[in-house]
């Protein structure tokens, strides 16, 4: 009787117990339901620009940098929704005039994940240049991962629709604020 007692008490504690984490990480990581894979970021062009062995760094903002503050944050994800932790990033851009710096690691910078796969990077608006709408060039790759090349767009530039680089799968969730503005991207990479 006492033995039953106990086993059975056992198994509340275990139900409570999962209960509680399967909570923790509803509200914490919602993730699709089985089976709905997320789709990968798309690739695009690495361009003429890259410089590998940039800084290690989550603010490109230097003293007297022209430009609007632009705050970009997201996840990065594996197709199945989970996050990826020490993901690389590795940013590179225009200036707000619409030049990149060649010469040094100006508005070049690289990042990673933190054990939620999150990341958030500090620069400023790039500036259009030659045809291009306004982007934001980076490498993302998981440990250990092939490397994903893309780049990032802006909604709302009438730029877009006439450079054929740009794909609206990598349209910035973008919200102004008092400071200047605030982005949002996920990244999906697929996993090999
Ligand atoms: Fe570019």
């Amino acid at each position: 009787m006492a033995r039953t007692a106990v086993v059975r008490g056992r198994g509340i504690l275990a139900a409570a117990l999962v209960g509680t984490v399967l909570g923790a990480v509803g509200v914490l990581m919602p993730v699709p339901a089985r089976g709905a894979e997320r789709e990968p970021t798309a690739s695009q062009v690495e361009g003429p620009y890259y410089k590998p062995n940039s800084p290690l760094r989550t603010s490109l903002l230097e003293k007297g940098m022209p430009g609007t503050r632009l705050v970009l944050k997201g996840r990065v994800l594996s197709s199945d929704g989970s996050p990826i932790q020490g993901a690389r990033l590795d940013f590179w851009q225009a200036d707000a005039n619409g030049a990149y710096d060649n010469d040094g690691y100006r508005l070049r910078g690289h990042q990673f994940t933190d054990e939620q796969g999150r990341y958030s990077l500090e620069t400023v608006v790039p500036g259009n240049y030659a045809g291009r709408t306004s982007h934001i060039h980076v490498k993302a790759q998981g440990p250990g991962q092939p490397i994903l090349t893309t780049q990032l767009f802006f909604p709302d530039d009438p730029r877009n629709r006439a450079d054929w680089l740009y794909k609206p799968g990598l349209l910035l969730q973008v919200q102004d604020t008092a400071s200047g503005k605030e982005a949002a991207f996920d990244f999906v990479l697929k996993l090999r």
